[in-house]
């Protein structure tokens, strides 16, 4: 097996390979494995040293994100404008 690929772990539980989002990294928020369920928190501290090089990747590649999210931004803003649109408002 080749070595872990950048944002992608293997579930210490069933070795599957898990998506990481970098954002619930950097946050702290639990990743669910969707072969066995098992809930993943970034140990902030003792993985500190890895976190702030994963820090610093996101920044490098901030802008390619950018450009890439460009086009769902605009599409979940529709779907934002669609939902409120259902909104019943209570008359005057
Ligand atoms: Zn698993």
């Amino acid at each position: 097996m080749t070595a872990t690929q950048p944002g992608r772990i293997p579930c210490p539980a069933c070795s599957q390979p898990l998506a990481l989002p970098i954002e619930a990294v950097l946050t702290g928020q639990a990743i669910a494995c969707a072969g066995c369920g098992l809930e993943l928190t970034a140990q902030r501290e003792t993985s500190h040293e890895a976190l702030n090089a994963l820090g610093r990747w996101y920044e490098e590649t901030a802008e390619a994100r950018t450009t890439a999210a460009s086009g769902q931004a605009s599409a979940a803003a529709g779907q934002t404008a669609k939902a409120s649109r259902r909104v019943t408002r209570p008359r005057r």
